[in-house]
């Protein structure tokens, strides 16, 4: 197998977002949890994203465990490796982008990177290297007050600079627009003048097609799913991969008992359940038991187990803000939410130790510990259940066939529990 595209993505929901992006592109593509083994049997696909937790760690470390991804990516033919970032350019003084762009640029010998988190359709617009989070200005945005990364610069290429190991310029929208030659010449210029890097304009969703072209003919790139989006459509049309084959492959069924899991409290969530109680048995578990250390998993798997054979279930933790809230006091917060997660874990272990095979979680970190737990190496993606939530099948996984959707809390249709079973056969 020869990757047309390696990604290696700073965090998993990005990771997922990008894995998205590129499958609707039409590149067959598997995102990996961490690093994935030497051996790990992969379908044939066109992109591999790798995804990292690397985007607030020590510098040295996101250096040392992209560098490891990069020699994985590059083992399995990717020509083309793209380190993939927060759209808001998530970093401080201290990294970790410029640091892992200096290395894997080092490691693969490009003289120089483009640079760009822009996503038009996303409302991400760079300017004059200046990044637009909606209508405003990086450092007017949220992301001026976040708790690890606050942005207070909008001016990427002076971010980015006091990052790297090398000088930064810029390729403005004047250039983009006259088209990839002209990226092309002022590349070649900024190479000469002895820079690194250069953070790319884009304000237009077509701007990403002229950034792709030129990416694709260098062998690293940086940049968040916009950039991803215009590599995959530069490969498409250069006839480097084999549209449509991904849908197919990922839709066939793996049967099965089905379940769906809870954790998330979002009103979306709260609505979709409570639809859901209409087609389905659902169990709503006492998060006072989970964190008092009440046996709830096993309550829950000894109501589940006799009902799988009849059809899925559903089971959640989920409640409304006052009862969360009582919760979050009386345990503490990040008490409560482990707790609750660990149990989640424990009842998905449970399930697919009974044979479910088909498997649909709604929360973000409750995801998160699901897939830990029941150590799935990979996800081929498949078709979109709702914007931004793909049907996955799990690759390398010990079960063999499994099918799973994960969900951020506020995803999806007020349907969303049938409409994902409806497409994971
Ligand atoms: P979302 O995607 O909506 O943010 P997450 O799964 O990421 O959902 O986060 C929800 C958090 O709330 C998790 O830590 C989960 O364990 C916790 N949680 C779930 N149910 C309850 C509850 N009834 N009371 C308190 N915390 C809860």
């Amino acid at each position: 197998m020869t990757l047309a595209l390696g990604c290696i993505a700073d965090d998993y929901t990005g990771a997922s977002d990008l894995a998205n992006t590129l499958t609707r592109a039409g590149l067959r593509t598997v995102q990996t949890i961490g690093v994935p083994a030497d051996d790990l049997a992969l379908p044939e696909v066109d992109a591999v994203v790798v995804s990292l937790k690397s985007r607030s760690i020590e510098a040295g470390l996101a250096v040392t465990r992209s560098r490891a991804a990069d020699k994985w990516l590059r083992s399995r033919g990717a020509s083309h490796v793209l380190f993939k970032i927060c759209s808001t350019f998530d970093s401080t003084n201290a990294g970790n982008i410029g640091p892992v762009m200096d290395a894997l640029r080092d490691d693969c010998g490009e003289a120089i990177v483009l640079v760009t988190p822009a996503f038009p359709e996303t409302g991400r617009t760079v300017y004059q290297g200046n990044l637009f989070v909606g209508t405003v200005p990086l450092n007017e945005s949220p992301l001026k007050d976040h708790p690890l990364n606050p942005m207070h610069d909008s001016n990427l290429v002076r971010v980015l600079a006091r990052q790297s190991r090398t000088k930064v310029g810029l390729v403005n929208l004047a250039a983009v627009t006259r088209g990839a030659d002209a990226v092309r010449a002022q590349l070649t210029e900024l190479s000469a003048k002895g820079l690194g890097a250069a953070i790319i304009d884009a304000v237009f969703d077509r701007d990403l097609e002229t950034i792709g072209l030129v990416a694709a003919g260098h062998r690293l790139s940086v940049g968040a799913s916009g950039i991803g989006l215009g590599l995959a459509r530069a490969l498409v049309s250069a006839g480097r991969v084999s549209p449509n084959v991904a849908a197919a492959e990922v839709g066939t069924p793996v049967g099965g008992p089905a379940a769906c899991l809870a954790g998330s409290c979002s009103q979306a969530t709260l609505q979709q359940i409570a639809n859901a109680e209409r087609v389905m048995p659902v169990l709503h578990l006492e998060p006072e038991q989970i964190v008092a250390g009440g046996g709830e998993a096993q309550h829950a798997l000894a109501w589940a187990r006799p009902r799988l054979a009849d059809g899925p279930v559903l089971i959640a933790s989920s409640a409304t803000p006052e009862a969360v809230a009582a919760v979050q006091a009386r345990h503490g917060r990040d008490a409560a939410g482990h707790a609750i997660e660990q149990a989640m874990a424990d009842i998905a272990e449970g399930l697919v130790q009974s044979g479910v095979r088909r498997l649909v979680v709604a929360g973000g970190e409750t995801s998160g510990a699901v897939v830990d737990r029941l150590k799935i190496p990979g996800f081929l993606v498949g078709a979109e259940i709702a914007a931004g939530v793909p049907v996955l099948r799990a690759v390398g996984a010990n079960e063999g066939g499994m099918l799973l959707a994960l969900k951020s809390g506020n995803f999806g249709g007020p349907e969303f529990f049938s409409d994902a079973l409806g497409l994971m056969r």
